[in-house]
């Protein structure tokens, strides 16, 4: 039998992609996944976008490594260079770019506790030492996070500043300012992944914590939510030098991300109407969000506590009496699927059990309904803890 690598031994499987496949069963309905509603793509907008393809042949041809010029100069901030930007396949190759470029094993990466699943099993598969600070409601506790980057050497610190995956969060200015400080005091670089940021739906946008800082800093970001996921078109923005060891890495790794997506996805976004797609897509996910947590509200309040978070994609909910792995079983006989917030945590880290993730851009609010139901009845059968 051919042996696997160690690496990929101790990597945890990804637990949502794995209930993936039980949530396309016609009669269940997700809450699990983090999933745009299709119903809400940009599918006019595309379709043009596609007919433009045939008139530049050559987008069918290789590219180069570091995506179509274009596209890195429209994603560009203010006095930037298109050097500055590397396209890559979705955000979680960027994730992965870095993490083979700068990490060897056993170097200490920090990441929020609770944090992206994806981000950990990168960690993982890198064999990094994972560090965890406690993730505030307003972003990370300031003294926890000042005593890792004080009593280890931590190298990278990832985090979500923009509603965070799987919590909501969004960190206040002050904490962004806080921890771009700090980091820049114990000299610690930055991954700042932000593919929620566009799905604000109250409030102002803040600064981005990487544009704050002062050392290292990467600001990873995404087509995934705004547009479509399938397309796997992501980003990194950093300066030149921090990209050009990822550039090398994603040349051995896929050559290049699709032109023909990278070009349709710039088309789309140049398109008159993309910003009235953006607006249908945040005033349709707000109502949602709206309708899920009046129906916690009214109907769950005494088995569970939650905030409204400002954007993004997911109610996460903590459950005074209740195990959250039990409950996702009990879940899943009713035919709805949650995801436990331990699946949230690196796996030598005890985790939070009496959490769980609630997404509301999939589901129409009569669905949304429905499995809101279907998790009380779920409740009520699970036995408190
Ligand atoms: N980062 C976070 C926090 C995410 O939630 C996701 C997707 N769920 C990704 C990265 C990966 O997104 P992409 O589709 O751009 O690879």
């Amino acid at each position: 039998m051919l042996a696997v690598s160690k690496r990929v031994k101790q990597t945890k499987p990804s637990y949502i992609r794995n209930i993936l496949k039980v949530t396309q069963q016609a009669d269940m309905l997700s809450l699990a996944g983090g999933l745009p509603d299709a119903e809400l793509f940009p599918l006019d907008i595309l379709t043009q976008a596609a007919d433009e393809l045939a008139q530049s042949p050559s987008i069918f041809q290789y590219g180069a490594t570091e995506g179509l010029t274009e596209l890195r100069q429209w994603l560009l901030e203010e006095n930037g260079a298109a050097e500055d930007v590397l396209i890559t396949t979705g955000s979680q190759q960027a994730l992965d770019l870095i993490a083979r470029s700068y990490l060897n094993p056993g170097d200490k990466v920090l990441c929020e506790a609770p944090s992206y699943l994806g981000a950990l099993q990168v960690f993982d598969l890198a064999e990094a030492e994972i560090h965890t600070v406690i993730a505030e409601a307003d972003g990370p506790n300031l003294a926890q996070l000042e005593q890792q980057l004080a009593n280890y050497k931590i190298k990278l610190f990832y985090a979500v500043p923009d509603f965070q995956n799987p919590s909501g969060h969004c960190w206040s200015l002050s904490k962004r300012k806080a921890v771009a400080s700090l980091l820049a005091k114990y000299n610690v670089a930055l991954i700042e992944d932000a593919p929620y940021r566009q799905l604000r739906y109250q409030g102002e946008p803040l600064p981005t914590v990487s544009k704050l800082s002062s050392y290292a800093a990467f600001h990873l970001g995404s087509f995934s939510k705004i547009a479509t996921p399938g397309m796997r078109v992501g980003y990194v923005r950093a300066k030149q030098a921090l990209l050009a060891p990822l550039i090398k890495v994603k040349q051995a790794s896929d050559l290049h991300s699709a032109q023909p997506m990278q070009l349709m996805l710039l088309a789309t976004v140049r398109h008159p109407s993309f910003t009235e797609h953006l607006d249908k897509l945040t005033n349709t996910y707000r109502t949602r969000r709206d309708y899920l947590a009046e129906l916690l509200q009214q109907q769950l309040s005494d088995k569970l506590e939650f905030n409204v978070p400002q954007g993004g994609m997911f109610i996460w909910a903590r459950l005074p009496h209740h195990n959250a792995m039990s409950l996702a079983e009990a879940a899943l006989r009713q035919k709805v699927a949650i995801v436990p917030g331990d699946e949230f945590w690196p796996s030598n880290h005890t985790p939070d059990y009496q959490a769980i993730r609630l997404n509301f851009t999939a589901l129409t609010e009569p669905q949304l309904e429905q499995a809101v139901s279907r998790l009380k009845k779920a409740l009520l059968q699970c036995s408190p803890m």
